[in-house]
Protein backbone atom coordinates (compact mmCIF):
# COMPACT_ATOMS: atom_id res chain seq x y z
CA UNK A 1 0.00 0.00 0.00
CA UNK A 2 2.67 2.08 0.79
CA UNK A 3 5.97 2.93 -1.62
CA UNK A 4 9.09 1.60 0.30
CA UNK A 5 11.40 4.53 -1.31
CA UNK A 6 9.33 7.14 -0.18
CA UNK A 7 11.51 9.07 2.24
CA UNK A 8 8.48 11.43 3.11
CA UNK A 9 4.61 12.15 3.14
CA UNK A 10 2.53 14.77 3.54
CA UNK A 11 -0.91 14.46 4.91
CA UNK A 12 -3.39 17.71 5.08
CA UNK A 13 -6.79 18.58 7.06
CA UNK A 14 -9.46 20.02 5.49
CA UNK A 15 -11.38 21.69 7.91
CA UNK A 16 -14.44 24.40 8.69
CA UNK A 17 -12.57 28.02 9.91
CA UNK A 18 -13.04 28.50 13.90
CA UNK A 19 -15.32 25.29 14.49
CA UNK A 20 -12.82 22.73 13.24
CA UNK A 21 -9.66 24.51 14.10
CA UNK A 22 -8.75 22.88 17.07
CA UNK A 23 -9.64 19.24 15.49
CA UNK A 24 -7.92 20.24 12.64
CA UNK A 25 -4.54 20.77 15.07
CA UNK A 26 -5.16 17.73 17.28
CA UNK A 27 -4.70 15.66 14.26
CA UNK A 28 -1.85 16.89 12.60
CA UNK A 29 0.12 17.06 15.74
CA UNK A 30 -0.72 14.10 16.53
CA UNK A 31 0.01 12.45 13.73
CA UNK A 32 3.57 14.01 14.14
CA UNK A 33 3.98 12.58 17.42
CA UNK A 34 2.63 9.39 16.37
CA UNK A 35 5.18 8.92 13.62
CA UNK A 36 7.93 10.00 15.67
CA UNK A 37 7.00 6.82 18.18
CA UNK A 38 8.60 4.58 15.24
CA UNK A 39 11.71 7.01 14.57
CA UNK A 40 10.19 9.29 11.99
CA UNK A 41 10.95 13.20 12.56
CA UNK A 42 7.96 15.34 11.52
CA UNK A 43 6.22 18.87 12.33
CA UNK A 44 3.07 19.94 11.59
CA UNK A 45 1.67 23.61 10.37
CA UNK A 46 -1.25 25.75 9.93
CA UNK A 47 -1.61 27.15 6.34
CA UNK A 48 -1.13 30.84 6.33
CA UNK A 49 -3.71 31.83 3.39
CA UNK A 50 -6.65 30.93 6.15
CA UNK A 51 -5.99 33.23 9.15
CA UNK A 52 -9.62 34.69 9.15
CA UNK A 53 -10.83 31.09 8.98
CA UNK A 54 -14.18 33.13 9.09
CA UNK A 55 -17.13 31.00 10.19
CA UNK A 56 -17.10 27.53 8.27
CA UNK A 57 -15.08 28.93 5.58
CA UNK A 58 -12.46 25.91 4.58
CA UNK A 59 -9.25 26.00 5.87
CA UNK A 60 -6.36 23.74 5.69
CA UNK A 61 -3.85 22.44 8.35
CA UNK A 62 -0.62 19.60 7.25
CA UNK A 63 1.54 17.33 9.03
CA UNK A 64 4.87 16.54 7.06
CA UNK A 65 6.71 13.08 8.42
CA UNK A 66 9.74 12.14 6.45
CA UNK A 67 12.78 9.79 7.77
CA UNK A 68 15.19 12.20 9.20
CA UNK A 69 15.41 15.68 9.59
CA UNK A 70 17.82 16.18 6.13
CA UNK A 71 14.05 14.83 4.44
CA UNK A 72 11.89 16.83 6.23
CA UNK A 73 14.23 20.03 5.47
CA UNK A 74 13.45 19.03 1.69
CA UNK A 75 10.27 18.25 2.41
CA UNK A 76 9.23 21.82 4.01
CA UNK A 77 11.34 23.74 1.15
CA UNK A 78 7.50 23.98 -0.37
CA UNK A 79 5.36 26.71 1.84
CA UNK A 80 3.15 24.97 1.15
CA UNK A 81 2.64 21.56 -0.27
CA UNK A 82 0.97 21.25 -3.67
CA UNK A 83 0.83 17.62 -3.08
CA UNK A 84 0.06 15.42 -0.68
CA UNK A 85 -0.39 12.06 -0.09
CA UNK A 86 -3.82 12.21 2.21
CA UNK A 87 -6.32 14.51 2.88
CA UNK A 88 -8.71 14.55 5.53
CA UNK A 89 -11.65 15.88 5.71
CA UNK A 90 -13.28 16.31 8.59
CA UNK A 91 -16.86 17.48 6.93
CA UNK A 92 -18.87 15.36 4.63
CA UNK A 93 -20.59 18.35 2.80
CA UNK A 94 -16.62 19.40 1.76
CA UNK A 95 -16.32 17.22 -0.57
CA UNK A 96 -18.77 19.68 -2.80
CA UNK A 97 -15.43 21.75 -3.31
CA UNK A 98 -13.35 24.21 -1.33
CA UNK A 99 -12.63 27.57 -1.73
CA UNK A 100 -10.95 29.65 0.74
CA UNK A 101 -9.58 32.70 1.63
CA UNK A 102 -6.60 33.76 -0.70
CA UNK A 103 -7.96 30.97 -2.97
CA UNK A 104 -8.67 31.12 -6.33
CA UNK A 105 -11.97 29.65 -7.58
CA UNK A 106 -13.81 26.59 -6.04
CA UNK A 107 -11.48 23.90 -6.26
CA UNK A 108 -12.01 19.81 -6.08
CA UNK A 109 -11.88 18.55 -2.92
CA UNK A 110 -9.06 15.62 -4.33
CA UNK A 111 -7.00 18.46 -6.02
CA UNK A 112 -3.68 18.00 -4.24
CA UNK A 113 -3.88 14.34 -3.58
CA UNK A 114 -1.20 12.71 -5.53
CA UNK A 115 -1.88 9.63 -7.84
CA UNK A 116 -3.35 6.77 -5.76
CA UNK A 117 -3.23 8.81 -2.50
CA UNK A 118 -6.01 8.59 -0.63
CA UNK A 119 -9.34 10.76 0.55
CA UNK A 120 -10.57 10.45 4.34
CA UNK A 121 -14.04 11.82 4.98
CA UNK A 122 -15.57 11.60 8.20
CA UNK A 123 -19.50 10.41 7.07
CA UNK A 124 -22.23 8.86 8.06
CA UNK A 125 -22.92 7.91 4.44
CA UNK A 126 -21.95 5.61 2.27
CA UNK A 127 -19.17 5.98 -0.07
CA UNK A 128 -20.90 6.05 -2.96
CA UNK A 129 -22.92 8.39 -1.86
CA UNK A 130 -20.14 11.08 -0.84
CA UNK A 131 -18.83 9.91 -3.98
CA UNK A 132 -21.77 10.47 -6.15
CA UNK A 133 -21.26 14.47 -4.65
CA UNK A 134 -17.22 14.41 -5.25
CA UNK A 135 -16.02 15.82 -8.08
CA UNK A 136 -15.42 13.85 -11.27
CA UNK A 137 -11.61 12.21 -10.80
CA UNK A 138 -8.59 13.02 -12.94
CA UNK A 139 -6.53 10.44 -11.26
CA UNK A 140 -7.33 7.65 -9.28
CA UNK A 141 -7.47 7.66 -5.78
CA UNK A 142 -8.87 5.51 -2.65
CA UNK A 143 -11.55 7.10 -0.77
CA UNK A 144 -11.92 6.37 2.68
CA UNK A 145 -15.35 7.14 4.55
CA UNK A 146 -13.87 7.12 8.55
CA UNK A 147 -17.45 6.36 10.37
CA UNK A 148 -18.91 9.73 12.46
CA UNK A 149 -20.80 12.91 11.60
CA UNK A 150 -19.38 16.25 10.90
CA UNK A 151 -17.64 17.32 14.49
CA UNK A 152 -18.01 21.20 15.11
CA UNK A 153 -17.25 23.00 18.62
CA UNK A 154 -15.24 26.59 18.22
CA UNK A 155 -12.07 28.24 18.68
CA UNK A 156 -11.86 28.48 21.79
CA UNK A 157 -13.51 25.31 23.06
CA UNK A 158 -13.43 21.48 21.19
CA UNK A 159 -15.94 18.46 21.53
CA UNK A 160 -14.26 16.03 22.89
CA UNK A 161 -16.16 13.18 20.66
CA UNK A 162 -13.41 11.30 19.44
CA UNK A 163 -13.21 12.18 15.90
CA UNK A 164 -9.17 13.41 16.26
CA UNK A 165 -8.87 9.38 17.46
CA UNK A 166 -11.02 7.87 14.62
CA UNK A 167 -9.52 9.72 12.09
CA UNK A 168 -6.02 8.60 13.41
CA UNK A 169 -7.09 5.25 13.67
CA UNK A 170 -8.12 5.26 9.95
CA UNK A 171 -5.13 7.08 8.86
CA UNK A 172 -3.05 4.05 10.15
CA UNK A 173 -4.94 1.98 7.99
CA UNK A 174 -3.79 3.80 5.14
CA UNK A 175 -0.40 4.81 5.97
CA UNK A 176 1.01 1.25 7.97
CA UNK A 177 4.48 2.59 6.95
CA UNK A 178 4.65 6.01 8.41
CA UNK A 179 1.85 5.72 11.37
CA UNK A 180 1.08 2.76 12.98
CA UNK A 181 -1.68 1.73 15.08
CA UNK A 182 0.29 0.64 18.05
CA UNK A 183 1.56 4.24 18.09
CA UNK A 184 -1.49 5.95 17.61
CA UNK A 185 -3.12 3.73 20.74
CA UNK A 186 -0.18 4.48 22.68
CA UNK A 187 0.18 8.14 22.20
CA UNK A 188 -3.70 8.52 22.81
CA UNK A 189 -3.48 6.25 26.03
CA UNK A 190 -0.11 8.63 27.64
CA UNK A 191 -2.50 12.01 26.85
CA UNK A 192 -5.73 10.41 27.95
CA UNK A 193 -5.48 7.36 30.17
CA UNK A 194 -8.67 6.83 28.82
CA UNK A 195 -9.34 3.53 27.29
CA UNK A 196 -12.76 4.75 25.29
CA UNK A 197 -9.80 7.11 23.40
CA UNK A 198 -8.07 4.20 23.00
CA UNK A 199 -10.87 1.88 21.07
CA UNK A 200 -11.80 4.95 19.29
CA UNK A 201 -8.83 4.51 17.26
CA UNK A 202 -8.67 0.90 17.14
CA UNK A 203 -13.17 1.72 15.73
CA UNK A 204 -11.54 4.24 13.19
CA UNK A 205 -9.38 1.44 11.64
CA UNK A 206 -11.47 -1.41 11.46
CA UNK A 207 -14.72 0.97 10.57
CA UNK A 208 -12.72 2.56 8.44
CA UNK A 209 -14.45 2.11 4.40
CA UNK A 210 -12.07 1.69 1.39
CA UNK A 211 -13.58 2.51 -1.63
CA UNK A 212 -10.87 2.92 -4.70
CA UNK A 213 -12.14 5.72 -7.32
CA UNK A 214 -11.19 5.65 -10.62
CA UNK A 215 -10.34 8.46 -13.39
CA UNK A 216 -14.15 9.89 -14.76
CA UNK A 217 -15.70 8.73 -11.38
CA UNK A 218 -17.72 11.34 -9.38
CA UNK A 219 -19.94 14.01 -10.63
CA UNK A 220 -19.29 16.64 -13.34
CA UNK A 221 -22.59 18.52 -11.48
CA UNK A 222 -20.45 21.35 -9.77
CA UNK A 223 -19.50 24.41 -11.43
CA UNK A 224 -16.22 24.92 -13.07
CA UNK A 225 -14.42 28.15 -11.64
CA UNK A 226 -11.21 28.29 -11.97
CA UNK A 227 -8.89 31.41 -12.90
CA UNK A 228 -5.67 31.82 -13.99
CA UNK A 229 -3.54 33.59 -11.88
CA UNK A 230 -1.34 36.96 -13.72
CA UNK A 231 2.25 36.67 -13.21
CA UNK A 232 4.57 39.57 -12.86
CA UNK A 233 4.75 40.69 -16.27
CA UNK A 234 0.99 40.26 -17.00
CA UNK A 235 -0.34 42.24 -13.54
CA UNK A 236 -2.90 45.05 -14.28
CA UNK A 237 -0.77 48.38 -13.07
CA UNK A 238 -1.87 48.89 -9.37
CA UNK A 239 -4.93 47.65 -7.50
CA UNK A 240 -8.24 47.42 -9.65
CA UNK A 241 -10.82 46.48 -7.79
CA UNK A 242 -13.55 46.51 -10.37
CA UNK A 243 -17.08 48.15 -9.29
CA UNK A 244 -20.39 46.39 -9.23
CA UNK A 245 -23.85 48.24 -9.93
CA UNK A 246 -26.35 48.51 -6.82
CA UNK A 247 -27.46 44.78 -7.01
CA UNK A 248 -24.83 43.23 -9.42
CA UNK A 249 -23.31 40.54 -7.26
CA UNK A 250 -19.39 39.56 -8.08
CA UNK A 251 -19.71 36.25 -10.26
CA UNK A 252 -16.18 35.49 -9.34
CA UNK A 253 -16.52 35.57 -5.58
CA UNK A 254 -18.60 32.32 -4.62
CA UNK A 255 -18.83 31.92 -1.27
CA UNK A 256 -21.33 28.42 -1.14
CA UNK A 257 -18.29 26.86 -0.32
CA UNK A 258 -17.94 27.43 3.21
CA UNK A 259 -21.97 26.31 3.72
CA UNK A 260 -22.74 22.78 5.60
CA UNK A 261 -26.24 23.46 5.72
CA UNK A 262 -28.86 25.80 3.56
CA UNK A 263 -31.95 27.72 3.94
CA UNK A 264 -34.82 26.86 2.23
CA UNK A 265 -37.90 29.16 2.12
CA UNK A 266 -41.39 28.36 2.27
CA UNK A 267 -42.91 31.09 0.27
CA UNK A 268 -46.42 30.31 0.85
CA UNK A 269 -46.04 31.38 4.49
CA UNK A 270 -43.57 34.21 4.23
CA UNK A 271 -45.18 37.60 5.82
CA UNK A 272 -42.69 39.90 3.74
CA UNK A 273 -41.58 40.80 7.02
CA UNK A 274 -37.87 41.49 5.53
CA UNK A 275 -36.18 40.44 8.29
CA UNK A 276 -33.93 37.74 6.37
CA UNK A 277 -33.05 40.48 3.93
CA UNK A 278 -31.39 42.60 6.73
CA UNK A 279 -29.84 40.64 8.73
CA UNK A 280 -28.33 38.06 6.67
CA UNK A 281 -24.22 39.07 6.86
CA UNK A 282 -23.74 38.43 3.13
CA UNK A 283 -26.63 40.02 1.77
CA UNK A 284 -27.57 36.79 0.46
CA UNK A 285 -31.71 38.06 -0.21
CA UNK A 286 -33.18 39.29 -3.16
CA UNK A 287 -36.61 41.01 -3.23
CA UNK A 288 -38.42 39.24 -5.83
CA UNK A 289 -41.55 41.64 -7.39
CA UNK A 290 -44.04 40.50 -4.82
CA UNK A 291 -41.85 41.20 -2.35
CA UNK A 292 -41.14 38.16 -1.22
CA UNK A 293 -37.05 37.46 -0.30
CA UNK A 294 -35.56 34.30 -2.25
CA UNK A 295 -31.92 33.18 -1.62
CA UNK A 296 -28.40 33.69 -3.57
CA UNK A 297 -27.29 30.26 -3.28
CA UNK A 298 -24.18 31.52 -4.86
CA UNK A 299 -23.70 33.79 -1.95
CA UNK A 300 -24.92 31.87 1.07
CA UNK A 301 -22.19 30.75 3.51
CA UNK A 302 -25.39 28.89 5.43
CA UNK A 303 -24.49 30.91 8.45
CA UNK A 304 -28.58 29.94 9.55
CA UNK A 305 -29.27 34.00 10.60
CA UNK A 306 -32.28 33.89 8.09
CA UNK A 307 -33.52 30.73 9.76
CA UNK A 308 -32.95 32.21 13.92
CA UNK A 309 -34.53 35.74 12.76
CA UNK A 310 -37.30 34.92 10.43
CA UNK A 311 -40.74 34.93 12.88
CA UNK A 312 -42.92 32.56 11.15
CA UNK A 313 -42.05 28.86 12.01
CA UNK A 314 -40.84 26.70 9.61
CA UNK A 315 -40.65 29.70 6.71
CA UNK A 316 -36.79 29.31 6.47
CA UNK A 317 -35.85 25.78 7.29
CA UNK A 318 -31.93 25.06 7.72
CA UNK A 319 -31.24 21.56 5.58
CA UNK A 320 -27.81 19.46 4.88
CA UNK A 321 -25.89 20.19 1.93
CA UNK A 322 -25.02 17.13 0.66
CA UNK A 323 -28.99 16.92 -0.09
CA UNK A 324 -28.83 19.81 -3.30
CA UNK A 325 -27.09 19.50 -6.50
CA UNK A 326 -26.90 22.71 -7.49
CA UNK A 327 -27.21 26.31 -6.19
CA UNK A 328 -30.16 27.97 -8.56
CA UNK A 329 -32.22 30.35 -6.71
CA UNK A 330 -35.77 28.75 -6.01
CA UNK A 331 -38.28 31.58 -6.50
CA UNK A 332 -38.50 31.49 -10.58
CA UNK A 333 -39.13 27.64 -9.32
CA UNK A 334 -42.27 28.31 -6.53
CA UNK A 335 -43.25 30.84 -9.13
CA UNK A 336 -44.08 28.79 -12.51
CA UNK A 337 -44.54 25.29 -10.59
CA UNK A 338 -46.32 26.13 -6.96
CA UNK A 339 -46.87 22.86 -6.49
CA UNK A 340 -43.75 21.14 -7.66
CA UNK A 341 -41.86 23.84 -5.16
CA UNK A 342 -43.56 22.84 -2.37
CA UNK A 343 -43.31 19.27 -3.02
CA UNK A 344 -39.52 20.11 -3.40
CA UNK A 345 -39.65 22.40 -0.43
CA UNK A 346 -41.25 19.35 1.57
CA UNK A 347 -38.66 16.43 0.72
CA UNK A 348 -35.95 18.12 0.93
CA UNK A 349 -36.30 20.02 4.61
CA UNK A 350 -38.97 16.91 5.97
CA UNK A 351 -41.61 20.12 6.88
CA UNK A 352 -44.63 20.36 5.66
CA UNK A 353 -45.68 23.44 3.64
CA UNK A 354 -48.57 23.71 4.67
CA UNK A 355 -48.61 25.14 8.19
CA UNK A 356 -51.73 23.26 9.02
CA UNK A 357 -49.73 19.86 8.51
CA UNK A 358 -46.84 18.98 11.07
CA UNK A 359 -44.59 16.07 11.11
CA UNK A 360 -42.74 16.11 13.83
CA UNK A 361 -40.51 13.64 13.09
CA UNK A 362 -39.69 14.77 9.91
CA UNK A 363 -39.34 18.06 10.86
CA UNK A 364 -36.44 17.07 13.22
CA UNK A 365 -34.57 15.39 10.81
CA UNK A 366 -35.26 18.30 8.26
CA UNK A 367 -33.78 20.72 11.03
CA UNK A 368 -31.03 18.07 12.23
CA UNK A 369 -28.45 21.15 12.55
CA UNK A 370 -24.70 20.10 13.13
CA UNK A 371 -23.20 23.80 12.63
CA UNK A 372 -23.35 25.53 15.56
CA UNK A 373 -23.37 28.79 13.46
CA UNK A 374 -26.39 28.00 12.29
CA UNK A 375 -29.15 27.86 14.88
CA UNK A 376 -27.54 26.79 17.74
CA UNK A 377 -31.12 26.43 19.60
CA UNK A 378 -33.46 26.09 16.61
CA UNK A 379 -33.10 25.03 13.00
CA UNK A 380 -36.43 27.24 11.85
CA UNK A 381 -37.41 30.18 13.34
CA UNK A 382 -41.17 31.28 14.79
CA UNK A 383 -42.40 30.50 17.90
CA UNK A 384 -43.01 27.45 18.71
S1 LIG B 1 -27.88 31.12 5.91
FE1 LIG B 1 -29.30 32.83 5.62
S2 LIG B 1 -28.41 34.54 6.77
FE2 LIG B 1 -26.75 33.01 6.49
S3 LIG B 1 -25.69 33.63 4.61
FE3 LIG B 1 -27.28 32.15 3.99
S4 LIG B 1 -29.06 33.42 3.46
FE4 LIG B 1 -27.66 34.72 4.65
S1 LIG C 1 -37.85 36.60 7.65
FE1 LIG C 1 -39.20 34.93 7.01
S2 LIG C 1 -41.25 35.89 6.91
FE2 LIG C 1 -39.73 37.55 6.98
S3 LIG C 1 -39.38 38.05 4.80
FE3 LIG C 1 -37.81 36.56 5.40
S4 LIG C 1 -38.69 34.56 4.84
FE4 LIG C 1 -40.36 36.03 4.85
Amino acid sequence: MNDPQQTSITVEVVYRGIFQKTLAQRICRSIVLAARKRGHTGTAFARYGDSPERNGVPAKQFAVVAINDLELEASMAKYEPAVVDVSIAVDDTLVKGVESWAWYGRQPIWKPVRKDGFLLVTSTNTPDEVLAQTDTALRPYTLVIVPGGASFAGLWVFKDDHTDYRCLGALAKVLPDWVRLEDVKALIKEQTKDEGAVQSAQYGYDGATLRPVKAGEGTSGHEVLQFEKPGWTTMRPGIVVDARKPGERNPQYKKYGARTLRPVVNFDTCIKCTMCWLDCPDECFEVTPEGHYEVVYQACIGCGICAQVCPVKDCIVMVDELKFEDNEDKWQFWKKDHDGYNKWFEEKSGVSADPKVRTPAARQEGSGNANPSANPTSASGGDD
